[in-house]
């Protein structure tokens, strides 16, 4: 496929990655994390985000739609243009694989001089991945290094065939109880740790992400088990551990959606080290961040 659903391009980035990056957000994602801070990638499709504080109830969103906002939406966007101050926006947009390379070429020299590169992220960058191929064997081509950041839950064959077009896969371990994965993923850990195995066979550059959740997954006990699978696995180079955030709550927000972590905070920098210590008790390079 030679298009695909972009959220973002994110330019200048220092996470997803080493030196500095522009990280294509895809849309979609089959999972259903309770503190997802990139709600508005869930859906495959565009979706009408709100954002409360700009609007000024001049009414001409009501008055353009043709389901005068009471309807289903058709996501036909004339809201969107006729909102004169940004308040109604489209998340997501048709792109070609040569349009997303245009803007990668923007920062083509940020790469070279730190060490850089693209990452695809999401969503789950799987659930795309014939245009995920595309962009990858395109930056491939040009001599941009490439990652991938997968949650690791998608068809094996499909994982290690754009994993095999990039320098470097980033992937998630949330959670090695696969009880409470189910109940905070919406599914279960199986297919994610075999398809990290199966990888390991095929790729030998793997960071493994765990994001730090309070009262999900920051018990001694739970970060010990992941640390102790990832060092198992050949490959794997280093743990990074990314803090939860409460970006999601706005964001969930703006699109008329529930957050289920409301009042949960950001894990303070003395337990980021506490949980960076129990991580390195495996034995791997552990970093906070990227
Ligand atoms: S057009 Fe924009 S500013 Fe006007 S009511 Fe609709 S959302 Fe609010
Ligand atoms: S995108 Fe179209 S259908 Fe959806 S709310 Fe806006 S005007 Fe109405």
């Amino acid at each position: 496929m030679e298009s695909g659903v972009v959220l973002n391009i994110q330019r200048y980035s220092l996470q997803d990655g080493p030196g500095i990056r522009t990280t294509v957000f895809l849309k979609g994602c089959p999972l259903d994390c309770w503190w997802c801070h990139n709600p508005e990638s869930r859906s495959h499709e565009q979706e009408i985000i709100v954002i409360e504080n700009r609007c000024i109830r001049c009414g001409r969103c009501r008055e353009v739609c043709p389901a005068h906002l009471a309807g289903p939406c058709t996501r036909c966007g004339a809201c969107v243009e006729a909102c004169p101050t940004d308040a109604r926006q489209m998340a997501g947009r048709t792109m070609t694989t040569p349009q997303v390379l245009t803007e990668i070429r923007k920062d083509r020299i940020f790469y070279e001089e730190s060490g850089g590169g693209v990452s695809l992220s999401g969503g789950e960058p799987i659930m795309q991945h014939d245009f995920a191929r595309n962009v990858l064997h395109a930056c491939r081509d040009e001599g941009i290094h490439t990652a991938i950041d997968t949650s690791g839950y998608a068809p094996q064959e499909q994982l290690l065939a754009a994993a095999e077009l990039a320098d470097l896969v980033l992937y998630d371990l949330k959670l090695m109880d696969d009880a409470r994965h189910v109940r905070y993923t919406g599914v279960s850990n199986a297919t994610i740790l075999e398809n990290l195995l199966a990888l390991s066979r095929r790729h030998r550059t793997i960071w493994i992400r765990v994001p730090l959740i309070p009262a999900v997954n920051d018990d001694p006990t739970e970060l010990a088990s992941i640390a102790r699978f990832a060092a198992d696995v050949p490959g794997v180079r280093r743990l990074c551990l990314l803090p939860y955030h409460e970006l999601g709550v706005h964001k969930s927000r703006r699109l008329g959606r529930p957050y289920r972590m409301t009042g949960t905070r950001a894990p303070d920098p003395e337990q980021l080290e506490q949980a960076a210590r129990v991580l390195q008790t495996a034995g791997l390079e552990v970093m906070i961040g990227r």
